[in-house]
């Protein structure tokens, strides 16, 4: 049994979560496998995590059998599907395969960056198949909010995967192919034994709006605007960028570009020709120029991004961009759970500045998700009619729903993997055999650290509480050589009581150490963990809130 060809299914990312995609496929012996990685992913810290905006998948398994992973396909360029590569590729030194939007983006965003010498991402269309031994990969073409969206086929020689990647089923998407069912249906008749499937949207009835009803919506409101009209989405929406532009045109306006993430996309987008037909977006520079009824501006931070242009120009502090009462705001987008604070705070700020704010709460139709509903799922599962259903890119509730929702479209086996678990899926009864290491590692600056790293829980704790800082002198006799020096950091000058803090820290030290035996008053790691344990109780008793507190004594 040992030395039969096995073929396992490893996510060390996205199965618990939306984000962070990164999925390993191991053929072979079980002791001489090779593997194929699908997508490496990032998705983002929750705000408490003190200077922590990125999380990776831990890829200590896939750092492992490096010298057996023959290869690492994206299947589109969003963050979550990509945004790990740079971070992760150094111990993976793989061949990596992307389409040519996917690969532009990278390459732009990381421009500059060491790894980029190194790493030359083999270009790959959408449509093509050829083989990364002993693996055979076809890139299906699927309906998404980005370009060149994939879904892949991978062959083995123990049946067929189909790892759908992100998808919705729309047949005007806007730009781009289509979902090509056709090809789909053609896989699913010659026989597939796994569907690794999108779960994003499977709490959701009947199927997706298409881009182009959200086209006609913004048309609707650029024309009908009497000011300006500002629209915030996704960057890498290039359909969505494209019916801005369009909706702009026929209304008279030119288009301004607001935000870095923006022009950048743009730049990518106009190589690959997905801008043809479309006129110049202007500069900043042009804003002034340009009257209230003649102007649109495409801006980023659609999601709150607090440096981005929606929060800046909310907050007046747009060098160039000022609203007036008039203009009108479009959120282009959906909230992602988590940033809802965040966007609102933008949302009501416009509203005070007198603008009039759209978003999909107000009127559905200004965007529409590039992930299926479960209209759409079960039209996939008719098509491809897998043996066995692993639900993937989704939360706890997401991943659950769809594989209650799975077996009541008649899939024989439903495997609920989640991240490092190994599952078997052929030969034999499916199921989950093992499980390997993985979790999260936080980007803190340029190092990979744990997610309970001292560094990190230290800031969250600073962040809480401030820090008390104590530098004193004490000489040969024990005897305090001149005046400490003490600085609080963090902490408010006065309690509600009206106690002054700084006061409170003086006595403290003062105290500690003149109640110490002289003999001990000689030692400087008793004396400082005396005066430290002393200052965090006197100001805990004061404030309510206990501060680090750290002493440094010198000997003199
Ligand atoms: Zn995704
Ligand atoms: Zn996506």
């Amino acid at each position: 049994m040992s030395d039969a060809d096995e073929l396992v299914f490893v996510p060390l990312g996205g199965l618990g979560e939306i984000g962070m995609n990164l999925a390993l496929y191991g053929l072979g012996p079980r002791r001489r496998r090779k593997w194929l990685m699908v997508d490496c992913g990032l998705t983002f810290a929750e705000p408490e995590r003190a200077g922590i905006e990125i999380i990776l998948p831990d890829p200590q398994f896939a750092e492992k059998i490096k010298r057996d992973l023959v290869g690492l396909v994206i299947t589109h360029g969003h963050e979550d599907h990509i945004g790990a590569l740079a971070d992760l590729w150094p111990g993976l030194e793989c061949p990596v395969y992307a389409t040519p939007f996917a690969a532009g983006l990278f390459t732009t965003r990381k421009a500059g960056e060491a790894v980029m010498s190194d790493l030359q991402i083999k270009v790959v269309t959408q449509g093509s198949r050829f083989r990364i031994d002993p693996f055979d990969v076809e890139f299906i073409p699927v309906a998404h909010s980005i370009p060149e969206s994939c879904a892949l086929a991978i062959r083995t020689s123990c049946g067929t995967i189909l790892h759908s990647g992100d998808w919705k089923i729309d047949p005007d998407p806007g730009l781009g192919k289509p979902t090509d069912s056709k090809r789909l249906i053609e896989i699913g008749n010659e026989g597939v034994l796994a569907l690794v499937c999108d779960s994003t949207n499977i709490l959701r009835d009947g199927a997706s709006p298409s881009e182009r009803e959200v086209a006609q919506t913004l048309r609707d409101i650029v024309t009908a605007a009497p000011g300006r009209v500002v629209v915030t989405t996704f960057a890498s929406n290039v359909a969505r960028m494209r019916a801005v532009a369009e909706a702009a045109s026929a209304a008279g306006r030119k288009v301004i570009l607001v935000g870095r993430a923006m022009e950048r996309v743009v730049a990518v987008a106009r190589d690959c020709g997905y801008l043809e037909g479309i006129e110049d977006f202007l500069s900043l520079d042009s804003y002034s120029a340009l009257a209230r009824n003649e102007v649109v501006l495409l801006a980023t931070g659609s999601q709150g991004e607090r440096r981005a242009a929606m929060a800046r120009i909310s907050e007046d502090d747009h060098p160039i961009v000022r609203l007036a009462p008039g203009d009108t705001v479009v959120f282009s987008s959906r909230t992602i759970p988590g940033n809802e604070r965040e966007v609102n705070r933008i949302v009501n700020n416009l509203v005070k500045q007198g603008a009039e704010v759209i978003t999909d709460r107000t009127m559905p139709l200004v965007h529409a998700s590039g992930h299926p509903r479960r209209g759409e799922v079960a039209k996939f599962y008719e098509w491809i009619r897998p043996q066995i259903a692993i639900p993937a890119h989704g939360e706890e509730l997401h991943l659950e729903e769809h594989a209650r929702f799975v077996a009541l479209c008649g899939v024989a086996h439903v495997v609920k993997a989640r991240d490092g678990d190994v599952v078997l899926l052929a030969p034999g009864a499916p199921g989950i055999i093992d499980e390997v290491p993985h979790g999260r590692l936080c980007k803190d600056g340029n190092a990979l650290v744990g997610l309970d790293d001292e560094a990190v829980q230290t800031r969250q704790r600073l962040a809480f509480a401030g820090i008390v800082t104590i530098a004193l002198a004490i000489d040969a006799k024990g005897e305090m050589a001149g005046v400490p020096d003490v600085v609080l950091a963090g902490l408010p000058a006065k309690t509600r009581a009206g106690l002054v803090l700084d006061e409170i820290v003086d006595a403290a030290l003062f105290e500690t150490f003149d109640a110490l035996p002289r003999p001990q008053r000689r030692d400087a790691n008793v004396v400082s963990s005396a005066i430290e344990k002393a200052v965090r109780a006197a100001v805990a008793a004061a404030w309510g809130k206990k501060p680090s507190v750290h002493v440094l004594v010198i000997e003199v």
